[in-house]
């Protein structure tokens, strides 16, 4: 596979960061993860858009322009010949050449990361199918989730607990309320109607939610945003996960319920179609 690091396009194994760099050390630093289907990228300008803010909350340098992280991206499919599959940035605070608490001076470059995933069938996921099994698990992060930042510990804490109790995936839940899941935002629908969680730093906030929102709008579903309980969520008609990677996955149990029917709900089904029709439309 080939790589980027700091400009430079460099096979995996000859790819290099220093030790004191602050997202080792810190985990300071930001990522954005963006799905491609056939060899083009999928909703590329929300995730710019996410980036800068990311950027901009942490006071972190911005290392190019979003036509510079176009020109980086296309070039990383090419070179690894990627037909589906996922392109991971990475932006940290760089290099400070030791280990400090506060930040480094403001001219101190930050640390550029970028590889590839291929993963060649991405949009026929056969789990689109049977659906995700959800555990849920206190929301043990930060209190600012809404910038992405590659602080994964607790997320990838939860996704281990899950599956030990056998599940597929967490959704998190704070005060009684679900958050979102360890890697995407969650849904339910009750008579016919999808609710999810309102904007906030309580949640990151999803590409993939804000153009299944907009899809789901364009098709006359009614939408509401706000906060629902898990015992709401059990007793819903159905649930689904959205994210970028996963782009719309049903839920059929959380915890021991079974939601709705126990199969995937014909909303999801709709809305993953819809969002892959219009991905596969607006691709770059
Ligand atoms: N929520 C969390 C905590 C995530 O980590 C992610 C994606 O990685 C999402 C939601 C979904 O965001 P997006 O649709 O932009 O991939």
């Amino acid at each position: 596979r080939i790589v980027h690091v700091n400009g430079r396009y460099l096979p995996e194994d000859q790819a290099t960061v220093s030790i004191f760099d602050r997202g080792f050390l810190m985990a300071d630093g930001v990522y954005e993860v963006v799905s491609v289907l056939d060899g083009r990228l999928l909703d590329f300008e929300g995730h710019m858009k996410r980036l800068s803010r990311s950027l901009d909350e942490l006071g972190m340098t911005h290392p190019m322009t979003d036509e510079e992280w176009l020109e980086a991206h296309r070039r990383l499919i090419a070179e690894n010949d990627i037909t589906d599959g996922l392109v991971y940035l990475q932006v940290t605070r760089g290099n400070p050449g030791d280990r400090d608490f506060a930040y480094p001076p403001k001219d101190t470059p930050p640390t550029v990361v970028m590889f590839t995933q291929s993963k060649p069938g991405l949009a026929e996921n056969p789990q689109a199918d049977s659906g995700l099994r959800i555990c849920t698990l206190p929301d043990l992060r930060w209190a600012r989730r809404d910038i992405k930042t590659v602080q994964l510990l607790y997320p990838s804490m939860a996704k281990m607990e899950a599956k030990a109790r056998g599940c597929d995936d967490a959704w998190m839940v704070e005060d009684g309320l679900v958050t979102e899941g360890t890697s995407n935002n969650a849904y339910i629908v009750k008579d016919g109607t999808i609710v999810t969680r309102q904007l906030s730093s309580d949640i990151l906030h999803g590409i993939t939610r804000a153009s299944v929102l907009r899809l789901a709008q364009e098709a006359q579903l009614a939408v509401e945003e706000r906060s629902f309980t898990v015992e709401e969520a059990r007793a819903a008609d159905e649930a689904f996960v959205t994210s970028a990677s996963a782009f719309v996955m049903p839920v059929v149990a959380i915890d021991e319920a079974t939601v709705g029917t126990g199969a995937p709900g014909p909303v999801a089904r709709r809305l993953r179609e819809i969002y892959l029709d219009e991905m596969r439309r607006t691709a770059i």
